[in-house]
């Protein structure tokens, strides 16, 4: 079956043919660990592993790279802003190292938390720093590289087609990236390869060099790291729209610079996931965890069930109202197929070509630039299906859950609908603090008690009463 993505390279609808028979290398950016990942972010990871399970579900082999940014990356995205681990260092008075390593632990439980795959190399830009360096200097041997005010920059000017990927104008990208002026850069769109004379007078993060003790730019790690791990060319690069203009066009150009080869085949990006102010991002504050979500009740495995609704291609509106029909339709779900599980029995045949019948209209459905919500109408139609018995619907939706990796077997949260009634619970409080200010301890008491029955814990402090659930 021919597997079709969206190529954002050349805009259009295409048919992946890999570079070698079977097999696909595929480099995923990885986060910067300076802050917990947010939900938007986490849509993002979210895409790239049903891209992968959706490769392997139709027989490709895949290795998959991911980097951890753990150094270089400024708030800009180009060479503009303050250092993003120094942020997250000053907030919460630890080293940068502490928060590189804090912060890339918890990005790996919520991965872990949302049944997100583990790539098959995970690496860290501060442990590939040697590699780094010779890519730079494989750069300035073939003339890209200029050196002022002690950094070494790329000279975006030798590379023709720097602006492709962005399909922008020069006067566009330029519009787009310009904050902050750097008046040593030849270019306005050149960017540092390596900094020698950091901005930031407590730099903790250096490392000697040919061109001095210093450290490397964000976009030179991962195609170092690509290469390092996939070789010169690979099939596919993911990452979300917003690395389109900057971060991913320089990759471009430094890696097909080095090489004098096509770089990537297929560039996929997943669209933003926004709420009511816009797109969720770490830097407006206004961000929403997997561990917020947990206390308002939700489990990770809802919220990758809300992004699969969802064609990656478009903006994912959240807002917590969806959210919740999202969890009470996948505990619908659970609750038919545990029906089927319970009425199964070891007896029943599978018929192979029934079931493959099904499997290929699921195929197909991912195939198709992974269609998600035609997936799960596949999947719908195997519980309804009067032509199958309760093993071949088992068996089928083991075999589709490889992809949607929402434990639809387990006998996990398969209840009725465990959703606190926010209001409810604040109406509660509302009462239990008017029976306190009455000095009615016996009431106080008895409201505490119906939220536990409800698995809500009441936390007083000097703010007021707030709450969280309890997870049992
Ligand atoms: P960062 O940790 O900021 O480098 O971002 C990690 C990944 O999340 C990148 O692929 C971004 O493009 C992506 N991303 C950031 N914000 C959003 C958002 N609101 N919705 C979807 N993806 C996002
Ligand atoms: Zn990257």
């Amino acid at each position: 079956m021919k597997f079709y993505v969206y190529n954002s390279f050349t805009r259009q609808r295409e048919e992946l043919v890999p570079l070698e028979k079977g097999k696909i290398k595929m480099y995923t950016c990885g986060p910067t660990v300076y802050n917990y990942a947010h939900i938007g972010n986490l849509r993002a990871y979210v895409f790239e592993d049903v891209l992968k399970k959706s490769l392997q579900y139709v027989g490709f082999e895949v290795k998959h790279v991911m980097n951890i940014t753990d150094v270089g990356h400024l708030e800009s995205d180009s060479d503009t802003g303050e250092d993003k681990m120094a942020l997250g260092a000053f907030r919460e008075k630890k080293t940068v190292w502490e928060i590189a390593r804090f912060y890339e632990e918890a990005f790996l439980k919520d991965c872990s938390l949302l049944n997100i795959a583990l790539p098959s190399v995970v690496c860290r830009a501060t442990e590939h720093i040697e590699d780094m360096i010779k890519f730079i200097q494989k750069l300035e041997a073939k003339g890209f590289t200029y050196i002022a005010n002690g950094n070494v920059y790329f000279s975006i000017d030798k590379y023709p087609d720097y602006a492709k990927l962005a399909n922008l104008s020069m006067e566009e990208l330029e519009a787009g990236s310009r904050v902050e002026i750097d008046p040593f850069k030849k270019n306005p769109l050149d960017f540092v390869l390596w900094f020698t004379n950091s901005k930031f007078s407590n730099q903790i993060m250096q490392w000697e060099s040919p061109w001095g003790k210093g450290f490397p730019g964000w976009h030179i790690e991962c195609s170092a790291m690509s290469m390092k791990y996939l070789g010169e060319r690979i099939d596919i690069h993911c990452g979300g729209i917003d690395h389109i203009p900057v971060h991913h066009t320089n990759e471009i150009a430094q890696s097909e610079s080095a090489t004098g080869k096509k770089w990537v085949n297929y560039w996929i990006h997943c669209e933003f996931l926004v709420n009511d102010s816009g797109k969720m991002s770490k830097s407006s504050g206004d961000f929403i965890t997997i561990s917020r979500l947990e206390e308002k009740g939700f489990s990770p495995l809802d919220y990758r069930y809300f992004c699969l609704q969802s064609r990656y291609r478009k903006q994912l509106l959240f807002s917590l109202d969806s959210l919740k029909d999202s969890k009470q339709a996948l505990n619908k779900l659970r609750n038919k197929i545990r029906h089927i599980i319970e009425a199964g029995s070891k007896d029943e045949i599978i018929n192979e070509n029934k079931v493959k019948k099904y499997q290929q209209r699921f195929a197909a459905q991912i195939c198709d630039d992974l269609n998600t919500p035609n997936a799960f109408t596949v999947l719908h139609e195997v519980i309804k299906s009067e032509e199958l018995n309760h093993e071949e619907k088992i068996y089928l939706i083991e075999d589709f859950d490889k992809v949607f990796s929402l434990n639809l077997t387990k006998n996990e949260d398969s209840k009725e609908s465990s959703l606190i009634d926010e209001s409810y619970v604040n109406q509660l409080i509302v009462e239990r603090n008017e029976a306190r200010k009455q000095k009615d301890w016996t009431k106080a008491d008895e409201i505490r008690n119906i939220l536990i029955g409800i698995n809500v814990e009441l936390i007083d402090s000097k703010e007021g009463t707030s709450w969280r659930t309890i997870n049992s």
